[in-house]
């Protein structure tokens, strides 16, 4: 049912209420800007209003400003809403004439409720639902509908939102992606393939408040122009939902190393290659103050993800790993990609070559992978992230 004469956006929260004052307002805080930055990238015009445990963007176009909304960190949900004094007839009235815009047969029901102390109205949430669902009763009658409520299962639902200096009337809750704004935590750096799986992580990482440094690591004549191409895509894909955040993609040259480890490594050759490549995030990391290192790795889905390999590529850095991913099957992580639209860059052809060897090993030990790991591994990682090219995003 869309909404006809909204001119407003309610914007609901929810983990933020929970802090205590000091940083839900500075969360709150964060989360308006962001989202103003969301709505400036989007070019839609509106006005960001912060009230407790809400916010309102006052806009001529709700329907855009509600979908921008509900890709913001830590918004839970957002509607588009029409605003009414916070008089029971007025809400009446206005119920009764959404009702009589929007209704098209069955069953309704009106979802009331009221926000502040008890002496901010005269009245109920109760008196609301009474009375609005007499008015909008009324309404469909004369409209020649034949009106029934159903309070358990209705086919259409007229909500209100009943606060101190303003009601708002409105049909629908369109669900955001919850989480915390971005830049309420330190950021992280995502070791970004432009695969299906570290662009989730990445966008999880950012839903959980970080900003993200994203580093391609480039695998020479393994990887090739589109295989970047990927990750750069990916990258643009991954800045709209945070554009006041800087997502500048470092890609690092680590096709010497590949080639290098392809001759000489056989059975913990990916071991290998993933300690390099945690290697280079964590020498950008520690450039950036960054604070962790993300992969899109999960238990299992490759040779180089068994729970004991994990353990292997962790050891090679004293940053955190962060894998989002850890334990969802790739379906879970596929179904993801296709809803914040990274699905279809991260699927591009890329035509690289193989790198795994044919026998990986699923349960190396860390004296094995030293064995055949040429000593300089970890200086080169090091030097490499120091040389990467910085594409912006
Ligand atoms: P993805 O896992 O991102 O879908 P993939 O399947 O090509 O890509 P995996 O072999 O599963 O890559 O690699 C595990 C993780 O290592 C990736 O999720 C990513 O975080 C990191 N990674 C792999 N290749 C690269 C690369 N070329 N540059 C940066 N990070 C990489
Ligand atoms: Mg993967």
């Amino acid at each position: 049912m869309e909404l006809p004469e909204a001119d407003c956006v309610l914007v609901r929260h929810g983990e933020i209420g929970h802090k205590s004052e000091q940083v839900r307002r500075a969360m709150e805080e964060r989360l308006a800007t962001n989202l103003e930055a969301i709505l400036t990238d989007r070019g839609i015009d509106g006005t960001v209003e912060r009230q407790r445990t809400r916010l309102f963007v006052h806009t001529d176009e709700p329907g855009e400003a509600t979908a921008a909304a509900t890709d913001a960190f830590g918004v839970v949900s957002a509607s588009p809403v029409i605003q009414v004094e916070p008089a029971l007839d007025r809400i009446c009235e206005s119920l009764a004439d959404v009702a009589g815009v929007c209704f098209d047969g069955g069953s309704f029901a009106i979802d009331a409720r009221r926000a502040g102390p008890e002496s901010a109205h005269e009245f109920s949430s109760k008196d609301i639902e009474s009375n609005g669902g007499a008015a909008v009763w009324q309404t469909l009658e004369d409209a020649g509908f034949d009106p029934v409520v159903d309070l358990d299962d209705p086919d259409a639902t007229f909500y209100v939102e009943c606060r101190p200096d303003r009601a708002y009337v409105f049909t629908e809750t369109r669900p955001g992606p919850g989480g915390l704004p971005v830049g309420t935590q330190e950021p992280v750096v995502v070791l970004l393939s432009g695969g299906i799986d570290s662009p989730v992580a990445a966008w999880k990482m950012l839903r959980r408040g970080c900003p993200v440094v994203p580093v391609y690591v480039d695998l020479g004549t393994y990887g090739g122009p589109d295989h970047q191409a990927r990750a750069v895509a990916t990258a643009e894909d991954l800045v709209t939902y945070a554009p006041n955040f800087e997502f500048d993609l470092r890609i690092a040259s680590g096709g010497e190393m590949v080639e290098r480890l392809a001759e000489t490594v056989e059975e913990t050759r990916m071991l290998s290659l993933r300690r390099f490549m945690l290697a280079v995030g964590e020498q950008t990391a520690s450039s950036v103050d960054a604070v962790g290192i993300v992969t899109g790795e999960a238990i299992g889905q490759k040779s180089s993800q068994t729970s004991a390999n994990l353990r292997v590529t962790d050891i090679a850095v004293d940053y955190p790993v962060f894998r989002p991913n850890l334990t969802e099957d790739k379906a879970e992580i596929t179904n993801l990609a296709r809803d914040i639209g990274t699905f279809e860059e991260s699927t591009i052809p890329t035509g690289c070559n193989r790198v795994a060897p044919s026998l990986p090993e699923t349960k190396a030990t860390l004296e094995a992978v030293r064995a055949q790991e040429p000593d300089d591994l970890f200086e080169q990682a090091r030097e490499v992230a120091d040389r990467a090219e910085v594409v912006e995003i």
